[in-house]
């Protein structure tokens, strides 16, 4: 529609909306010679500031390079993660509304997806994870900041997850591609607690403005990492160069991420519009940058109705159902703020019936 010329306020962005930061741009460009490959698992220098700095992020005395695989983004860090810890036919644990691709990525290492629904606030809602858990579970996917709902999850629902799964050899997968990416004092990250089994997929993708780049990495026991450097040998092989320079590069600068500013702002805009639109219920996102919105008091075919706010008014959403949420829409406010007050006022003329 936007190539045939209609004017489309895009609310479905992934991504930040900024470049490369030059600072990223400078270091990599001083390093465009070196074209060998590196070892499978990263350039130990990479290998050992990941875990260095993983070690006082997450308060884990345990993470030493030998735990951390470098990986082209997260998402084959958790592919990879999944062959190496389930076999065939094991379940694993999805809380819904979850991000597109664990139910992908989870059947694709030959597993069985066991959606758990968050509670109606969005938090981990711990005493149905155990009512789901069988002898066939393997593993959870914990993702906070979290994807699509913004929601960071509670101290109190980690903890007693911690006690849930005590001498249980379930794996939590802790997807943390967010974690740098939080508005809430509250928030602390899953992999800062003390699970008896704990994977930790992470990377530059999100907070760095790096999607493109393709860089992320995992960080396991050894047995674990090993598991994950023998599969990436055979499949996609090392992180690309200039991208593991790049990430070289982030973590040398030991800032918060330069586009959290713009999207605190962004985040109060759109919240102020939504406010003036009744039956819109949403929660104030603790992190990333999504808003979850509930249409269930207009209908729960959200498919249906993101597609007519598309048609009619030009703004386009994610519709629940890709996140295994009918009834509910997700808007990313990385958008100029003309994009987001324009978009916010078509919803609200749109919800109108104007
Ligand atoms: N995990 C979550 C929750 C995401 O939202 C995304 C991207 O949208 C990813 C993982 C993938 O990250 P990457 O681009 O580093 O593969």
């Amino acid at each position: 529609m936007a190539v045939e010329g209609r004017d489309i306020y895009n609310l479905t962005a992934g991504e930040l909306a900024i470049d490369t930061p030059l600072y990223i741009q400078a270091e990599v460009g001083k390093t465009l010679h070196l074209n060998k490959y590196t070892p499978v698992a990263g350039l130990s220098e990479l290998r050992a500031n990941i875990a260095m700095k993983a070690r006082t992020f997450y308060h884990q005395d345990w993470i030493e390079s030998a735990n951390v695989v470098v990986t082209a983004g997260v998402k084959p860090a958790l592919y990879a993660a999944l062959m190496a810890i389930i076999n065939p036919g094991d379940e694993v644990i999805v809380p819904v509304p979850a991000w597109v691709s664990y139910h992908s990525l989870i059947e694709l290492a030959g597993g069985v997806v066991v959606e758990v629904a968050l509670s109606d606030s969005f938090d981990l809602d711990v005493n149905a994870v155990g009512a789901k858990i069988t002898t066939r579970t393997k593993a959870i996917i914990i993702n906070s900041p979290h994807n699509p709902t913004g929601s960071i999850f509670s101290q109190m629902s980690m903890e007693k997850m911690v006690d849930l799964l005590r001498d249980k050899a379930v794996t939590v997968i802790a997807d943390d591609i967010y974690s740098k990416l939080v508005y809430d004092p509250e928030f602390v990250s899953i992999g800062s607690y003390d699970f008896d089994k704990l994977v930790i997929v992470n990377g530059f993708s999100k907070s760095q403005a790096l999607t493109g780049w393709r860089i992320g990495y995992l960080i396991g026991e050894k047995e674990i990492a090993q598991a994950v450097a023998n599969l990436l040998s055979h499949t996609m092989g090392n992180a690309s160069v200039p991208s593991q320079q790049a990430a070289l590069a982030a973590l040398a600068q030991n800032d918060v991420p330069q586009a959290l500013p713009q999207l605190i702002k962004q985040r109060q805009l759109v919240v102020e519009g939504l406010m003036r639109i009744p039956r819109l219920k949403y929660h104030l996102p603790g992190g990333a940058f999504y808003v979850f919105l509930n249409i269930r008091d207009i209908t729960v075919d959200s498919a249906k109705w993101c597609e007519e706010l598309l048609v009619k008014k030009g703004v386009a959403l994610v519709p629940g159902e890709a996140f295994s949420a009918p009834g509910f829409a997700r808007l990313s406010f990385v958008a100029d703020e003309a994009t987001l007050l324009k978009a916010l006022a078509l919803m609200s003329e749109f919800v109108r019936g104007d």
